[in-house]
């Protein structure tokens, strides 16, 4: 749906009284005013799947227990101006909270962003989404999507009927992020708080400040300013359309789970994941990704069963080296989970880790 408003009519005329000076009605036959060009905006598809961007509460000053009570639609309409930015367009995927994600609706996501994309020819993408899964579904867009074109995740830690509700400027800017020419080729982003993060480098880092997302030590891409967007780096490790993953034609991917370490951590929760029919496991180890004295049992069980273990570390920021590198263990899983949809050779996986 191409969207007018009446700002949208001011800049053009605006341009056009620059171009053509100001109309005098009777010194010019109207057959010599030349007609100017509306310009070419950009063609951006927002693609809503709910959170608390999409909540409403009962009253302006509550930001807690609300529930889910806005479109995609609804949340354009509280962006005045965005239609200055782009030629946007909306679509509902789903209204839910983002611990309502599964890996089946990543796979269906990431195939139709291809489509919008790649076949459907906009320019960029924007998804608002719930902040607390967030950072997992922008990464597995990051290693899945085809296209160069950027996809922009964004999301708000306050409902958009809040006194300062934040969700309304960071689609704005996620827009105008999504649109920029500087954006091509960088893969997926995480863009809240004006902050431009790479997907694979963010996580939620805090459980409501609307600072959240944070990179750690490899830090911010750039900024989404008043002025322009403004980008200082750009990714090196592969991603979409170099990735070697494809989820096109997938409906479910390898079973991979997640296990917590800490002093006396013993084979138990290990056992329990063997019985559920475990593929992978990335263990969420210690300092530099050693397990506890206590996990060696479980170890050796993984070992014998053949399962593909990828050691992590609870230790928030540094590399681990052979392991998930700088990944946290939700992220980890989703790149083991592609993974071992080409390859369960221990070698060939660490590649994969030391390469995306
Ligand atoms: N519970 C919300 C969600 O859907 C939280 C948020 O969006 O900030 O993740």
């Amino acid at each position: 749906m191409r969207r007018n408003h009446p700002m949208r009519a001011c800049l053009f005329l605006g341009l056009y009284l620059l171009a053509v000076g100001p109309i005098q009605a009777s010194a010019q036959e109207p057959s010599e005013i030349a007609p100017v060009e509306a310009p070419d905006l950009p063609r951006v598809r927002i693609v809503a799947t709910g959170g608390t961007i999409a909540s409403r509460a009962e009253s302006p000053t509550q930001v807690s227990g609300y529930s889910i009570g806005f479109t995609g639609e609804d949340l354009l309409e509280m962006a005045p101006g965005i239609e200055l930015v782009a030629d946007i367009s909306v679509e509902q995927f789903s209204n839910i909270p983002s611990g309502s994600m599964s890996v089946e609706r990543w796979i269906a996501l990431s195939n139709r962003i291809t489509e919008i994309l790649e076949t459907e020819g906009y320019d960029g993408v924007v998804v608002t989404h719930g902040t607390d899964t967030l950072d997992e579904t922008a990464f597995f867009l990051h290693l899945t999507v085809k296209s160069e074109k950027p996809v922009v995740c964004t999301g708000a830690m306050r409902p958009s009927s809040a006194i300062s509700a934040d969700g309304p400027l960071n689609l704005y800017n996620s827009v105008r992020l999504a649109a920029s020419p500087d954006a091509h080729g960088l893969g997926a982003f995480i863009m809240l708080n004006d902050e431009i993060n790479s997907a694979r480098d963010a996580f939620k880092g805090d459980t409501h400040r609307v600072e959240t997302f944070q990179s750690g030590a490899l830090g911010l891409l750039g900024w989404v300013d008043s002025d322009r967007v403004v980008i200082y780096r750009e990714p090196l490790r592969r991603h979409t359309a170099e990735s070697e993953f494809d989820v096109q034609g997938v409906d479910s991917l390898p079973r991979v789970d997640i296990v917590y370490t800490y002093v006396g951590v013993d084979e138990f929760a290990v056992k329990g994941f063997m019985e559920a029919g475990t593929k992978g496991v990335v263990v969420e180890g210690i300092g530099g990704g050693g397990s506890p004295r206590s996990f060696r049992g479980a170890s050796a069980m993984m070992r014998e069963a053949g399962i593909v273990v990828v050691r992590g570390s609870r230790t928030p920021d540094g590399r681990v080296n052979g392991g998930v590198d700088t990944l946290p263990a939700h992220k980890a899983r989703i790149l083991l989970m592609l993974a071992l949809t080409v390859t369960d050779d221990p070698d060939e996986i660490r590649r994969i880790f030391s390469e995306y």
